[in-house]
């Protein structure tokens, strides 16, 4: 078991960062600079499309190519750092992978750690005291709220994340993706499948 402070510390780093940015956002709206509809938009960004495609390119390639697969399953922090998505804090990576038998989902339960590197800014449900609870007490109920439905025989295990180690789930590829490029495949992964809250889309769903 890790320590609470450590585990704790880059969330305070980043309480001050919102504080520092809300004031400096507060500041150049007051001096009409910044329109906030624009900021809210950056971060929609950042939060949906800039970060999640990171880790959409590192499941693609991992789904393209079995030994980056296989170096991802062994050190995912080196193979994740191989395609230029570092950690901030140097913060450790493991890549779970969901099979015929298991499905992996994702949870802080004492913060929001999160992986940043691959996945951006984490959506605000991650963060909630509902979502940090139930996932690990009913993951079953919490994937049905998320539309995410598995049979009975199919396992859940719950990962929870820490300062130290960060989780990345790396969903089954669907069937009737033969042949797609890394590009292709990465459009199928959202930021959902990669925390376990979702699966990869199927191709008719892609278009
Ligand atoms: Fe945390």
């Amino acid at each position: 078991m890790h320590d609470d402070h450590d585990h704790h510390h880059h969330d305070n780093r980043y309480t001050d960062m919102q504080a520092r940015v809300r004031a400096l956002e507060t500041v150049l709206t007051e001096k009409g600079l910044i329109d906030p509809a624009a900021i809210d938009a950056i971060v929609e960004t950042y939060e949906t499309k800039v970060g999640p495609r990171n880790g959409a390119h590192v499941v693609a390639k991992a789904w393209s190519d079995p030994e980056f697969a296989d170096w991802l399953r062994q050190d995912a922090t080196a193979a994740i750092a191989s395609l230029g998505y570092a950690g901030r804090q140097g913060e450790h990576m493991r890549a779970v992978f969901n099979t015929d038998d298991t499905h992996n989902l994702v949870v802080c339960t004492l913060c929001s750690c999160y992986p940043w590197s691959v996945l951006g800014l984490p959506p605000v449900w991650y963060k909630a005291p509902a979502y940090r609870s139930r996932a690990v007490i009913d993951p079953r109920g919490v994937l049905a709220e998320f539309g995410v439905t598995l049979p009975e025989s199919k396992k859940i295990r719950v990962w929870d994340s820490t300062a130290e180690l960060r989780y990345l789930v790396v969903p089954e590829r669907p069937n009737g993706t033969d042949g797609w490029s890394e590009e292709r495949l990465a459009d199928l992964v959202s930021r959902d499948a990669m925390i376990g809250t979702g699966l990869a889309a199927v191709p008719e769903d892609a278009r």
